[in-house]
């Protein structure tokens, strides 16, 4: 069967699973993180406050995300919250002894576009006491946000942002490319750049800028230079006429 592509788009795809959230004011942020990325599928795994959704702080920290919380799913258990999923990620700031593979938020995102159409679920802790190993030890991948050693461990609301962030990026850069502004010709080919540097050394020595019995590394340098752009057909034919005008020019006074 054919899903609609909004069920089967990453955005409907992944889910956020919070476990034991204590502060309804981060389950708020966590929605509001949601939603400034694109997602959705908000899932509680007992809160500490069973109105979580309705409270005061959670909806006044959710600003315009107010229909992340309404939409969101109260569990008492993780496998409730899990059903459907291929692959489970723990958020976790501590690395354990015995963890899955680690990724970066990045290594994961980037992962996301292999799993096709299926469900998937990102597994974060409890403000005071994180994610406990069990269900750590269940998951698929560990994902740890490398922040600075001496204070790892960012606001459950903040670890959502980065992640939902990295993911929105990576899927969009999979659906459209990395993204391109404006215009993009067809690339030169090496011959043509080849015979660039040539017309631009011979117009460089004409004005002597360029001394054949003493180059020094004058043509290495920019050829690393324009090594570092990808030039275009028409950027090298501006370069080759640049060459050419020089050239003419000096050959003109010089007549
Ligand atoms: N005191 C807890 C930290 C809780 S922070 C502990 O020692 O684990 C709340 C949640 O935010 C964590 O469970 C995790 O899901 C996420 N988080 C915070 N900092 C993180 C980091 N550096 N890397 C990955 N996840 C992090």
């Amino acid at each position: 069967m054919n899903l609609p592509e909004t069920d089967t788009s990453l955005f409907k795809r992944l889910r956020f699973v919070l476990v034991g959230t204590s502060h309804p004011g981060n389950i708020g942020a966590v929605a509001r993180a949601m939603k400034t990325m694109g997602f959705s599928e908000l899932y509680l795994v007992n809160p500490r406050f069973p109105d979580a959704l309705t409270n005061d702080e959670a909806v006044a920290f959710a600003s315009g995300a107010q229909d992340i919380l309404q939409s969101a799913k109260i569990v008492s258990s993780i496998d409730d919250a899990l059903t459907g999923c291929h692959f489970v990620a723990a958020v976790s700031a501590r690395l354990r002894e015995f963890s899955p593979p680690i990724l970066s938020p990045r290594a994961f995102a980037s992962h996301l576009s292999q799993m096709h159409e299926n469900p998937v679920a990102l597994v974060f802790g409890s403000e005071r006491y994180g994610l406990p190993n069990e269900i750590v030890v269940n998951c698929n991948a560990l994902i740890n946000i490398p922040a600075n050693p001496d204070y790892s461990s960012l606001n459950l609301a903040q670890a959502v942002q980065l992640l939902a962030y990295e993911c929105r990026v990576a899927e969009i850069d999979e659906k459209i490319g990395s993204p391109e502004i404006g215009f993009q010709g067809k690339l030169a080919s090496s011959d043509a750049i080849d015979g660039m540097y040539a017309h631009l050394e011979n117009a460089l020595m004409a004005i002597e800028f360029l001394d054949p019995a003493s180059p020094k590394k004058l043509m290495p340098r920019l050829k690393r230079l324009f090594s570092r752009t990808q030039l275009e057909i028409e950027e090298v034919n501006i370069f080759r006429g640049i060459a050419k005008k020089i050239i003419e020019f000096k050959n003109d006074t010089t007549a």
